[in-house]
């Protein structure tokens, strides 16, 4: 891959200032109107016409609130570059003058403000951004531009809806898929990036304990559902730190809990929640599986009829683990290091959240070379208050998130137009 001169470095940048002003008022806008997973109608209708004006090629409702904007331009690879489009339940607290006062109800049932806390508002600007600056430069590559509008990555499930809904046949395949993340740890503008694993497979499972129930006073002519959840509890946490491979990250996290209604009553039924994470297929069934032997093993051992062992749920579709293709993921930042400077990209350590970007990789595992960067948001004040110890800053998902979105915005679309104009070579090679 050729790395972008430098003269190409500030033309682009210089399209992209130009274009900011315009960006920005569209960030604020959808800023203001984050909309939850799979009803992300208005944002998605807005950036499909955006995108039909620039002369792409749309097709909406693609995994029910997707969209899929593509642009033909010769011979060549195909890129797709993805933005995941939804908000999440959370009551805005950032006092910005365009906060969300957004209300919504989601899945749960209980009514809730809604906010772009997890920075898909940034995502979107910038794909708008790249978008024009590959569209205005249609003779500068030549190739396939599949540009991507993802509903429902909060839920893990959009990603899916899109290729099951045809991503992959009814438009072009793409042998390169990019994307990036703002990240609340970095400052802004900075981009990491993991090669190999670079976010998690999370699974949610639900454990049931299946006691026998009685009075407080008599626990011999009962089974206690709460000492037996106990203890799976406690033999869970052998599963990372005696079965797994102290190489191999994982996470066993028990995040909930529930048995009872009174003091003096054993309760028939203890229900517990959990959050596993892992990065390799074969760590995630060592997990899954571990958990199922377990429950049921410490049940047995308790004495517990045949016929009340505790239920184990995966939950069903769950979110993969995202791989950054090594050499794709190298040679993008040897562009981007030319293009930003070495001091702006930094490798970073993978991390346990999830991404259900690593769904397009997954789908083509031989065809398809991917890459998840991060891009830092933590306006720079804050940063050196957090480096100074003054101020804790505020995760993804915050209420109190509130990303630098200029710097966010303008290093995205340049990182994404660039590497894309890098795959793309005018030679069609
Ligand atoms: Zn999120
Ligand atoms: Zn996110």
């Amino acid at each position: 891959m050729a790395l972008a001169a430098p003269a190409q470095a500030n033309e682009l940048r210089d399209a992209l200032s130009a274009d900011m002003p315009e960006l920005m008022e569209l960030y604020r806008d959808l800023h203001a109107h984050p909309e939850l997973s799979f009803e992300e109608v208005r944002t998605a209708a807005k950036l499909a016409g955006m995108a039909r004006d620039l002369g792409f090629d749309v097709t909406e409702q693609v995994g029910r609130t997707g969209v899929v904007a593509v642009m033909e331009n010769g011979p060549g690879p195909v890129v797709m570059i993805r933005a995941d489009m939804d908000g999440l339940p959370v009551v805005e607290d950032t006092g910005l003058p365009y906060a969300s006062t957004q209300i919504a109800t989601p899945a749960s049932g209980v009514e809730t403000g809604v906010m772009h806390a997890c920075g898909h508002d940034t995502h979107m600007a910038a794909w708008v951004g790249a978008a024009q600056l590959l569209a205005e430069r249609k003779d500068e590559w030549s190739g396939t531009l599949v540009m991507i509008l993802q509903p429902a990555e909060e839920l893990g499930e959009g990603a899916l809806a899109m290729l099951e809904d045809g991503l992959y046949t009814r438009f072009p395949k793409p042998d390169y898929a990019l994307a990036f993340h703002d990240a609340a740890q970095f400052p802004a503008g900075m981009i990491g990036y993991s090669p190999g694993y670079a976010l998690a497979n999370v699974d949610s499972v639900d454990i049931t304990v299946k006691g026998v129930g009685g009075h407080g006073a008599y626990p011999h002519t009962a089974k206690d559902p709460i000492v037996i959840g106990a203890q799976i509890v406690n033999q869970l946490q052998t599963l990372v730190s005696r079965e797994s491979s102290p190489l191999d990250p994982a996470v066993v996290t028990v995040g909930s809990f529930h048995a009872g209604a009174k003091h003096n009553i054993i309760s028939d039924e203890a229900k517990l929640q959990l959050t596993v994470r892992s990065y390799s297929d074969e760590s995630r069934k060592l997990l899954l599986d571990g958990i199922e032997r377990i429950s049921t093993g410490v049940a047995m051992a308790a004495g517990v009829p045949e016929d009340r062992m505790p239920t184990v749920t995966v939950a069903d579709p769950y979110t993969p683990s995202t791989f950054n293709t090594p050499d794709f993921t190298e040679s993008v930042m040897a562009g981007f290091r030319e293009r930003f400077g070495d001091d702006r990209v930094m490798q970073v350590p993978s991390v346990m959240g999830g991404e259900d970007f690593g769904q397009f990789l997954r789908a083509d595992p031989d065809g398809v070379k991917s890459l998840i960067f991060w891009v830092g948001g933590v306006p720079m004040d804050q940063f050196e208050r957090a480096q100074a110890g003054e101020e804790q800053l505020p995760s993804l998902h915050s209420p109190f998130w509130a990303p630098d979105a200029e710097k966010v915005i303008a290093t995205g679309a340049e990182g994404l137009a660039s590497a894309a104009l890098d795959l793309m070579p005018q030679s069609g090679g």
